[in-house]
C-alpha cells in the first residue's frame, strides 16, 4: 500500500502505517493522520471517512452558536506525579528544618532552591492534572482554547478566517529509559505559519478526534499543504 502524507506529500514508509487503527505517521513532518478514507475497503461499513470515537474524558456539546469540546485532564500519571512530589517535597522540608534549626551554613540554604522551584512546579502540574479541563469553543467567528480552573499556558483565541487547516503532530521526547510520545493539534494559518492549539495529548486518537470534530464543524477539508515542508 502506498500512502502519502496529506500535509507534506512525502511517501509514508510502511513501518509508520498502522493497518489496525488506520492511523499513519509521517517521518518527515511528524503529522499523524487517519487514512481509512483513502483506502477502499478499510472503512467500516463503507463509510467515506472513518470517524474517531469519542475518547474517554471528552464531551461534545453544541450550544446556540457553535461547538464546545471539553477535555478532562485526569489521568493516573498525575496521581503518580503527586506521589513523587510527597517524597521530593518531604525531603526538602526535612533538609530545611535541619538547615535552620541546626544553624546550617548559607550554602545549605541556597543550594536546594532549584529543587524547591522544581517541587513547586511539579506539584502544580500534578494538581492541575487532577482538576483541570480544556475547553475548545468553535464557532463561525473564532476558535477558542481555554484551560481552567487553574491557570495554564496555551490559551488561544484565533479568528476563524485565519485558520487554513488543522493537523495532528507527534512529539517525541526521550526520557530516562524510554521515548515519550505525545500528540498536538495544530493549525496551519493563512500565511503558512503553524500554531499549536492543544498539546500534550496521550494518544493519536485524541488529537485526530479533535481535528475531525473541529474540521467537520468548520467545513474544512483535508488537503496537502504543497511546498510547505518543515525541516526534518
Ligand atoms: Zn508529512
Amino acid at each position: 500500500m502506498k500512502l502519502n502524507c496529506p500535509h507534506c506529500s512525502r511517501t509514508i514508509p510502511a513501518e509508520n502505517i498502522n493497518i489496525q487503527t488506520a492511523i499513519a505517521k509521517c517521518g518527515s513532518c511528524s503529522a499523524v493522520f487517519g487514512f481509512a478514507d483513502k483506502v477502499p475497503g478499510t472503512a467500516p461499513f463503507g463509510s467515506s471517512k472513518r470517524t474517531v470515537e469519542l475518547p474517554k474524558g471528552y464531551s461534545v456539546d453544541h450550544d446556540g452558536t457553535g461547538l464546545v469540546i471539553t477535555r478532562r485532564w485526569w489521568s493516573w500519571k498525575y496521581l503518580a506525579l503527586l506521589g513523587f512530589c510527597v517524597f521530593w517535597n518531604g525531603f526538602l522540608v526535612v533538609w530545611y528544618f535541619i538547615a535552620f534549626t541546626k544553624g546550617g551554613p548559607l550554602i545549605m540554604k541556597l543550594f536546594p532552591l532549584l529543587h524547591v522551584a522544581a517541587g513547586v512546579a511539579l506539584t502544580y502540574t500534578g494538581v492541575a492534572g487532577l482538576v483541570n479541563r480544556t475547553r475548545i469553543t468553535v464557532n463561525t467567528a473564532e476558535v477558542k482554547v481555554k484551560h481552567f480552573p487553574l491557570p495554564w499556558l496555551g490559551n488561544r483565541l484565533i479568528p476563524r478566517q485565519e485558520i487554513d487547516q488543522l493537523f495532528c503532530e507527534e512529539k517525541i521526547t526521550s526520557g530516562k529509559n524510554r521515548m515519550h510520545y505525545s500528540y498536538n493539534l495544530s493549525a496551519v494559518m493563512r500565511g503558512g505559519n503553524r500554531l499549536k492549539l492543544v498539546s500534550g495529548l496521550d494518544t493519536p486518537e485524541n488529537a485526530l478526534f479533535l481535528e475531525q470534530q473541529i474540521e467537520g464543524f468548520l467545513g474544512i477539508t483535508d488537503r496537502p499543504v504543497a511546498g510547505e515542508m518543515r525541516p526534518v
